[in-house]
């Protein structure tokens, strides 16, 4: 149910079907005052129960318990609400607070984010459904967390037992996305920025437009740390972070040139290029894609359209009330 992945220090992998990330990973630090749980896992019965078994086996108290949460997306902090108590702390960054406390207006963010693939070439006959089948949308809180709130910045420390975490601000995934750094015992906590089997979801939206360009930066927030072992949100721990960093910004200097290439015959909006991107998944044509995947690969398309207009290598222009990026 549990690996002892560090000294005092425990996984549980939460199930995620159907989805392609296969689980998340929830991290636990236990002390004699304290546990800590990092990231929760979707808001459905399963992950409940099997984060509910692995805590229990481990002994975790839910009254003497402290959550980090690296990012707002649903799978990290769906049961935060269910989790936490009245005694809780809560740590994430401003930015993300609203997703994951819930008090966001989802109403007018859902019609926003709707409105802003629309002007971005997403068909309007499958916006609605797309959004429907958003697992932000399905997963989010529903349930408002309860405790203290302290909204971290990088350098914020969080002690536990022995260990002395440093929070760092890691823009790109999510505009408030952070990790976590315990320099004694050279460990990071990554949630979705840095991940091995799988690279992580750049996708430009509503509320982050050019996340690309955070990203990147970011990516240079923690390449200098000294890191003997990356435990990350999704799949296995690994080694070498400075190796997997370069071939991150390999992978996105190769999507980026792929990009232009495409624009390079036609001007195109941000649909028309997402077609014509290559994509890792078992289907051959975009248009039998889910509708789901249809909007992830059009967000991750745009992340890389206006990483290029912000660097000035392409113009935009507006046609019918949608953009048309040119080169
Ligand atoms: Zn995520």
């Amino acid at each position: 149910m549990f690996e002892e992945v560090w000294d005092g220090i425990f996984k549980i992998e939460i199930p995620l079907p159907k989805n392609p990330l296969k689980y998340i990973n929830s991290y636990i630090v236990k002390s004699k005052e304290i546990s800590l749980i990092i990231d929760t896992g979707l808001r459905n019965e399963l992950s409940s129960s099997v984060l509910a078994n692995g805590l229990r086996q481990l002994e975790v108290d839910l009254n003497r318990s402290a959550f980090f949460i690296t990012h707002m997306h649903a799978d990290h902090c769906g049961l935060l609400g269910e989790l936490s108590s009245d005694s809780s702390t809560l740590y994430f960054s401003k930015e993300d607070e609203s997703f994951i406390t819930g008090s966001l207006d989802w109403y007018r963010f859902w019609e926003q984010t709707r409105l802003f693939a629309e002007q971005h070439g997403f068909p309007r006959q499958l916006s609605h459904q797309a959004i429907l089948k958003h697992p932000g949308y399905l997963f989010s809180t529903k349930d408002r967390p309860k405790g203290r709130v302290v909204n971290v910045e990088s350098g914020y420390k969080i002690t536990v037992g022995k260990y002395t975490f440093e929070c760092i601000k890691t823009p790109g995934h999510t505009r408030g996305h952070t990790c976590l750094y315990e320099k004694n015992n050279k460990i990071l906590f990554s949630g979705d920025h840095v991940l091995y089997d799988i690279t992580p979801n750049i996708s430009s939206g509503y509320e982050n437009k050019n996340p690309l360009g955070a990203y990147l930066k970011s990516l240079e927030n923690i390449e200098k740390l000294d890191v003997e072992v990356v435990f990350p949100g999704h799949r296995n721990s690994f080694k070498d972070l400075q190796k997997r960093i370069n071939q991150l910004k390999k992978h996105h200097k190769d999507r980026l040139d792929e990009v232009v290439g495409i624009l390079e015959d036609s001007p195109k909006n941000a649909y028309e290029v997402a077609v014509l991107m290559s994509w890792d998944i078992d289907c051959d044509r975009f248009e039998d894609y889910p509708v789901a995947q249809k909007w992830f690969a059009h967000s991750e398309a745009l992340a890389h359209l206006f990483w290029l207009y912000e660097q000035g290598k392409i113009t935009k222009f507006k046609k019918d009330g949608v953009y048309i990026f040119e080169i």
